[in-house]
């Protein structure tokens, strides 16, 4: 069974752009991963820890054959390729891929929760994520582009560049 899934990315050390890059092409290559669309690279500000140097982060939507389990793994395995070292939560990272939606499961396990629980709360996911899907209901908040419109006023994200360059 292929399912719609939504993936967030974000990178705030060293090459953004490149890391960003770089995992779109190994999840697209991944066995049962195909990316349909990629939303523009936004420029962020951190949330929660600060001091720290600001974000790129996007949203691609994909088609997949795998359990979200098995897509988790693929994410945390992209990560890991691409450097990620995990110190301090929510502490800088060259590379930072969360299972936003899958179709319109929901998911409570040890290792997953789906829709990520900050999912509503942060513009830097929300605005990309509209550009692909303005429609699409994000459960308990209704569409996508009110809620991102709503969450950009507080928390501002800059247009940085289309994805692939
Ligand atoms: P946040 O979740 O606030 O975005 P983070 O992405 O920095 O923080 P990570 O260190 O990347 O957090 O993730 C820690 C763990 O979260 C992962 O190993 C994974 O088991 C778990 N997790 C639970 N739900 C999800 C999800 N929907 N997507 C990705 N990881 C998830
Ligand atoms: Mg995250
Ligand atoms: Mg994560």
């Amino acid at each position: 069974m292929t399912t719609t899934a939504y993936i967030g990315l974000g990178s705030n050390l060293g090459d953004k752009a490149g890391y960003l890059n770089k995992a779109l092409e190994l999840l697209d290559v991944a066995p049962g991963v195909r990316v349909k669309k990629v939303a523009s690279f936004y420029r962020t500000e951190p949330l929660g820890v600060t001091g720290q140097d600001w974000f790129l982060n996007t949203v691609a939507e994909i088609e997949t054959d795998l359990s979200p389990e098995a897509l988790l793994d693929l994410l945390l395995d992209v990560e890991a390729q691409l450097g990620r070292v995990r110190t301090e939560r929510w502490g800088p990272r060259t590379l930072d891929l969360d299972l936003l939606l899958f179709g319109e499961e929901e998911i409570q396990s040890a290792r997953l929760t789906v829709p990520h629980p900050r999912l509503a709360g942060r513009a830097f996911v929300l605005v990309p994520l509209a550009e692909l899907a303005p429609d699409l209901v994000i459960p308990g908040h209704g569409p996508a582009a009110a809620l991102a419109r709503e969450l950009a006023r507080e928390q501002p994200v800059f247009f940085y560049c289309s994805p692939g360059k």
